[in-house]
């Protein structure tokens, strides 16, 4: 079958011979992919920031599609069922996914202690191939795929399955309170969603914090915020705090990441930045410039090597921090009701439609931000 095959950094193909997906447990599914995206996470991947990503990969935790095939203990999905399969592999029974931390699920990551189960995302979420492909097997089959309701566009249900709940969940754990003034670090998918999220929690002003005009641009429109360009302020900490009365933020969300627009450079330069005393990625501005007591809400993601927080600031100012990847299934009725309602209005930040044999042009795209690209969407053949 036609499927990404990742071959080191900055090195991404589609290979058209590779193995089709077999049913290695019964409680697995073969869903045969109608929609994929590539996402900011994929890019720590192509950027090579990742540990353990190993060549022959397949990439994808972003995927709907239809049910072809069930391992013989799947009850609750039949073939033909058209389904949005969350980008955590959960199992729904131990211990974290009874507190529906199903971004922690022990059992579909057992040799882990820090992360759980990814689709695609290198060895240390599990090692299992994504959706990037023209069919996946699926893990806990009758726990993660949701049907996809017959009046949602397939479009808003792809990005159900990570970004949506992601940028909500990012806004819930800020701890939002009401009138509170909200600055969102990133305005990729994951900060549009997350600004337009904030809204709902209360917030009383929302400002996005990026250096591509074209995102500010975006979601200034769609999320009704204030926006502001890094590189055209002299210090976005100072500049926040003047914007504040000098108190800082009250909650400051991180949807950048290990410098998902930067790579490994910036990375770097951030580190000796940091040695130097000073500051340059998202994270750092986030602790420095919410008030004392606030709340930074990570959901940018890091590999261990990026961990390198102020965190004589986090206590001196009485800072909580909260991070996790998403909880995609505890927050799938919500998002599919804000659909529904038209709260949210994911699909209009689509930029791109890709054939999957275009899959390298497709990272090439979204890594350097060309083309005006916020989130592309790769398709299989028919
Ligand atoms: P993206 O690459 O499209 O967007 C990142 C944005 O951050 C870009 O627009 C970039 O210009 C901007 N940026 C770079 N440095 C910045 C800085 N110092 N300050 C402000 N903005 C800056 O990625 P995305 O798809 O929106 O994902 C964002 C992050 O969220 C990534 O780290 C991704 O891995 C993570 N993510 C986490 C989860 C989760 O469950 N926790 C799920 C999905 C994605
Ligand atoms: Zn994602």
């Amino acid at each position: 079958m036609l499927a990404v095959n990742y071959r080191g950094p900055f090195r991404i193909r589609a290979d058209k011979n590779l193995p089709y997906p077999e049913i290695e447990h019964p409680e697995d599914a073969i869903v045969k992919v109608l929609r994929s995206c590539i996402c900011g996470s994929d890019l720590h991947l192509y950027h090579g920031l990742v540990p353990d990503t190993r060549v022959g990969t397949t990439f994808g935790h972003e995927f709907i599609g239809e049910v072809v095939e069930t391992g013989s203990s799947v009850e609750n999905l039949k073939v033909g069922d058209k389904v949005m399969v969350p980008f955590n592999i959960a199992c729904g029974k131990c211990a974290f996914c009874k507190q529906e931390l199903y971004g922690n699920c022990h059992e579909a990551n057992p040799q882990s202690t820090a992360a759980g189960g990814i689709f695609g995302y290198s060895h240390t979420t599990g090692g299992y191939h994504g959706g990037q492909a023209e069919y996946v097997r699926v893990p806990y089959a009758d726990f993660g795929p949701t049907v996809i309701p017959e009046w949602m566009d397939p479009d808003d249900a792809v990005l159900l399955t990570d970004v949506v709940p992601t940028g909500y969940q990012a806004a819930e754990m800020g701890g939002i309170q009401e009138g509170d003034t909200v600055v969102v670090f990133g305005a990729g998918p994951i900060g549009i969603m997350a600004a337009k999220s904030a809204w709902l929690f209360g917030a009383g002003r929302v400002i996005v914090i990026d250096k591509l005009d074209y995102r500010l641009e975006f979601v200034k429109e769609y999320a009704q915020c204030e926006v502001f360009n890094f590189q055209e302020l002299e210090d976005p900490v100072v500049f926040i705090k003047k914007q504040t009365d000098s108190l800082g933020a009250d909650v400051c969300i991180d949807a950048v990441g290990a410098e998902a627009a930067g790579n490994k450079v910036n990375s770097l330069m951030g580190r000796k930045l940091l040695l130097q005393g000073g500051s340059t990625t998202a994270l750092h501005w986030a602790i420095n410039s919410v008030k004392k007591g606030g709340i930074v809400s990570i959901v940018g993601v890091y590999g261990p090597v990026d961990a390198l927080v102020p965190i004589g600031n986090v206590l001196n100012k009485g800072i909580t921090i909260r991070a996790n990847q998403a909880s995609v299934k505890r927050l799938l009725p919500k998002m599919i009701e804000h659909v529904k309602n038209g709260v949210l209005d994911p699909k209009a930040i689509i930029t791109h439609r890709i054939p999957l044999e275009e899959v390298a042009e497709g990272y090439h795209i979204f890594s350097s931000k060309l083309d005006n690209c916020i989130k592309p969407v790769l398709i299989p053949p028919a």
